[in-house]
């Protein structure tokens, strides 16, 4: 005899179920690492000498960027092409002092040689940037593990191409104009550039929500040889740095905490951190809290 329930009976006490889960998990109060809701990524593309000021004025502030270099490019001068034939723009931070600079921030990728993906084969593609990976993991004895597509070449089928790679994340120069954490890693949209930043900065300091969230800056340090644009960074670190209830953070370190949390099993009494999971953390009646992998919360 088949004992078996009716698929369509099935699918429903599932959906009660999937619907019990969501609520019940909804209900913890997920935090970031340092207790808080709101969080906050620089993130700079090229890896021009500009990024030494810029790092500095980030320690000043208790703030961490993520800066994105061109491991082909470094100890070499930056001769690009606006408009006019051979411009010198600058020079490209030298290996030897990338350590040093970058003693407090990410050091991430933005290919070996500033090539557009779009258009390139997926062999292209990987060499491109598995190249800059191992050049940048061995100048800097670190896991490197975010990326920024050179002059924003992406889609789809690149983005698809950098998910089989280390990396585990991947940012677009789109703007997303939100604070929302981002659904797909690999075509991770910030806020805004960072000529934008003072105008949601107000927005993001004032927000005061139960809910994770995300200000996302991306830029040059070169831009900022504007002296406008010079005295509008400084304001916004200023104002936005140094504040209690803002984790400042990688796009590496942020995208690990986040994929822990995605991971969580949330079942409709218990959540279990899986072993090999990261620490995640939550508030429990204000207290910070954290379930660590293998550890159960039962509710
Ligand atoms: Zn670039």
């Amino acid at each position: 005899m088949n004992k078996a329930l009716p698929i369509p009976i099935l699918i429903f006490i599932l959906g009660l179920l999937l619907m019990g889960c969501s609520k019940k998990s909804t209900e913890i109060d997920w935090v970031y690492p340092d207790g808080n809701h709101k969080a906050l990524i620089m993130s700079y593309d090229d890896g021009l000498d500009d990024d030494i000021v810029l790092a500095q004025l980030f320690d000043r502030y208790g703030i961490i960027g993520t800066f994105h270099l061109n491991s082909g490019l470094l100890d070499t001068r930056a001769i690009w092409y606006q408009g006019k034939p051979n411009e010198f723009v600058g020079t490209y931070l030298s290996k030897d002092t990338l350590v040093h600079v970058f003693k407090n921030h990410e050091i991430a990728v933005h290919g070996t040689y500033h090539k557009a993906l779009v258009g390139l084969s997926d062999e292209e593609i990987l060499e491109e940037i598995n190249v800059d990976i191992e050049n940048l993991s061995i100048l800097s004895d670190r896991k490197i593990s975010s990326m920024a597509y050179a002059f924003g070449s992406t889609n789809d089928h690149v983005a698809e191409v950098i998910g089989t790679t280390p990396l585990t994340n991947a940012r677009t120069v789109k703007p997303s104009y939100n604070f929302e954490l981002p659904k797909d890693y690999y075509l991770w949209n910030p806020t805004c550039h960072d000529s934008e930043a003072l105008d949601y900065q107000e927005a993001y300091i004032s927000l005061d929500s139960p809910s994770l969230s995300l200000f996302y800056v991306w830029g040059h340090s070169w831009e900022l040889r504007d002296t406008l644009r010079n005295q509008n960074i400084l304001k916004f670190c200023k104002e936005i740095g140094d504040r209690d209830d803002i984790w400042y953070i990688g796009a590496g370190d942020f995208a690990d905490y986040h994929a822990s949390l995605k991971v969580l099993e949330i079942g409709p009494q218990q959540i279990v951190n899986p072993e090999g999971n990261g620490i995640v953390y939550y508030r429990e009646k204000g207290q910070l809290k954290s379930l660590n992998p293998g550890q159960r919360l039962i509710y």
